[in-house]
């Protein structure tokens, strides 16, 4: 038996840990504690945007040092849920940056969206352990996430779980001699739907997946494919891969994660059933590895497994991704905030599902200087509050 003893007592940071990542990272620490020993895997502080009660429900039962609610008007009401517990509360969005930047071995970053910029750029920052489940910062801020990467003494392990298997699979041999790398896609809902019919999706038949259990916004995410042309652009600037390297293909039973091609005509995969608390638990023991209570693979009664090629007609988020992969600049920024922009209207039922893509390309289209790199963090956020300002009113004009 490996000595699991320093990877046992990391102290972990869970960013957004009332999300669907944040709940499943809870669960593997809750596990590890039974099998274990009750005082594996401290964690320091737990973070949620504004739901307090799951928060501090969490805090009683996980004993973080502190929980923050990134919504400051439910400060009182925190520290009200949290009275003699001596767990200390904080609220406000920079309380949830000083949360990333406070001391710990480990820091989940489980947000939602391009709010996790910041956090995440904090725990890089202070050259801590980063478990990233967010793939919106990546894209948002690309190169400049990757300079800050380059500068401090963080290692980042992937969390999502192609991007978790390609770090698995990449560590086989040498990044030179890969040829290309394949990303798997289930294909979501909407899968064999005519653009027809799609035309009249609903919110409940989008963020209903066939295979995973997720967040709305991805959930959403995954039914345009957009998901997927996210994680092409995460892959780039994680693992350093040109565009012509990069790869998708649909196989419904998600239980392949990856595919790396080498010069000699091999390729290794990674498969797991597809139960995000396996990513986690990679990401907490790396290198090690620690049991987790993640479905195990059953491959006879998986039974089948099946490729296809993706339908970029039908799924037009994939192919915008692909152009601005191609195109640089801030163009992944402004495709992602748009996107996040797109998909919350859609959600509250203001725009159609297949409007998706047309605010995100029209939004493309109408940015100025999407060509343009962005030098700084600052440039980030300006590039993708005017992004968001521009997609806002493409979604006015097309309000059903
Ligand atoms: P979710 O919507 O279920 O949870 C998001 C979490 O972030 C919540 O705790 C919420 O309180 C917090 N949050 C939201 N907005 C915030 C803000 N502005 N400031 C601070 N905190 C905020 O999302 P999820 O499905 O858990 O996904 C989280 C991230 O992980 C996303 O970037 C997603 O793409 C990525 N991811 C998720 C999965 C999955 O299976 N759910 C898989 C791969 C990657
Ligand atoms: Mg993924």
């Amino acid at each position: 038996m490996p000595d699991l003893t320093p990877v046992l007592a990391r102290r972990i940071t869970v960013l957004g840990s009332t999300g669907s990542i944040g709940v499943s990272t809870l669960d593997v620490i809750g596990y590890a504690r039974k099998f274990y020993g009750a005082e594996v895997l401290p964690v320091e502080a737990l973070t949620a945007h504004s739901n307090v009660k799951e928060l501090a429900a969490q805090a009683r039962k996980i004993k973080p040092r502190f929980a923050v609610i990134g919504d400051s008007d439910r400060y009182a009401e925190l520290k009200a849920a949290l009275a003699g517990t001596g767990i200390e509360a904080a609220a406000g969005r920079k309380a949830v940056i000083e949360a990333a930047a406070h001391p710990s071995d480990t820091v989940m970053v489980a947000i939602m969206g391009a709010a996790a910029l910041e956090p995440a750029l904090a725990a890089v920052a202070r050259g801590t352990t980063v478990a990233l489940a967010n793939k919106e910062c990546v894209v948002a801020a690309g190169s400049v996430f990757c300079r800050a990467l380059a500068l401090s003494k963080s290692d980042v392990i992937p969390v999502d779980s192609e991007h978790n298997a390609i770090f698995q699979v990449f560590r086989a041999a040498d990044h030179d001699e890969v040829e290309k790398v394949t990303l798997t896609a289930s294909g979501g809902p909407f899968r064999d739907w005519t653009l027809e019919r799609m035309r009249s999706a609903t919110p409940a038949e989008a963020v209903a997946h066939p295979n995973w259990s997720m967040g709305a916004k991805i959930s959403v995410d995954s039914a345009t494919l957009m998901n997927k042309g996210l994680e092409l652009i995460e892959a780039h600037f994680l693992f350093a891969l040109p565009a012509e390297k990069l790869d998708v293909v649909v196989h419904p039973q998600s239980i392949v994660h990856c595919l790396v091609s080498y010069a000699d005509g091999s390729t290794l995969a990674h498969l797991s059933a597809p139960d995000m608390r396996t990513p986690i638990a990679h990401a907490l023991a790396w290198p090690r590895r620690i049991s987790s209570p993640s479905r195990k693979l059953d491959l006879p009664q998986v039974a089948q497994l099946t490729f296809q090629a993706p339908d970029h007609e039908r799924f037009r988020c994939l192919k915008l991704a692909l152009e601005c992969l191609r195109r640089g600049g801030v163009s992944p920024t402004v495709l992602n905030a748009a996107n996040e922009i797109a998909v919350e209207a859609f959600l509250q039922g203001r725009i159609g599902f297949l409007d998706i893509p047309r605010v995100v390309e029209t939004t493309l289209d109408e940015c100025p200087d999407a060509n343009v790199e962005a030098e700084s963090l600052e440039g980030v956020l300006a590039a993708d509050e005017r992004a968001r300002v521009l997609a806002r009113a493409v979604c006015r004009r097309m309000m059903v």
